[in-house]
């Protein structure tokens, strides 16, 4: 079995700041970003094939465990992460709105595969032709499907917005004037 010498393990970065003898100074959002950042809690909200790409992705090979991520929810109140893969019918947009509106802030979402980012090859009546026309979306992951490989460079994406995000964004009126277009209070 291959063991992992303690010199391999990456240690996140420090945030910029000030440092000196014995001390390191920065900014409390940078610290709040670096935490987050760092213990995303995916749900994963999977609906067809692209959903074996995050199985793969959750697995020993690629393990999503590493960015910190391996504490999936399946209960929105405990996630801050959506990760939208698969086809979703128009029938399933009411519920996929439903699990959004019922995370709490701060929330991100990851739109993975073609048919979430804009319906894929189901150009048909009944398939709604990209969720960012019921949800706002923060990264969108390209493929059909996409490799794992693309999951977790949405997913260090992701990382970077939230490592970058102001702590009083969603207070502001931008963004409380974006989730008003989508008809979310
Ligand atoms: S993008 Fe392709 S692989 Fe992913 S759910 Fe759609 S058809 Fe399946």
């Amino acid at each position: 079995m291959e063991t992992v010498a303690l010199n391999d393990v990456k240690v996140a970065e420090a945030p910029d700041g000030i440092q000196g003898n014995g001390f390191f100074a920065t900014s409390l959002d940078k610290v709040v970003g670096l935490a987050r950042s760092n213990s995303i809690w995916p749900l994963p909200f999977a609906t067809s094939c692209c959903g074996i790409e995050f199985m793969a992705t959750m697995g020993a090979h690629y393990d999503l465990a590493r960015f910190g991520s391996e504490r999936l929810s399946f209960s929105p109140r405990q996630a801050d992460l959506l990760m939208v893969m698969g086809t979703i019918a128009k029938k399933m947009g009411p519920v996929l709105r439903q699990v959004y509106e019922q995370m709490a802030e701060p929330r991100w979402v990851l739109s993975v595969g073609a048919c979430a980012c804009s319906g894929g090859i189901f150009d048909t009546y009944s398939v709604l032709q990209g969720i960012d026309r019921i949800i706002p979306v923060d990264v969108y992951v390209p493929g059909c499907p996409p490799r794992p490989e693309q999951i977790i460079d949405g997913i260090l994406k992701i990382q970077h917005l939230i490592q970058n995000e102001s702590l009083r964004r969603r207070d502001s009126p931008e963004y409380k004037s974006m989730l008003n277009k989508y008809g979310i209070e």
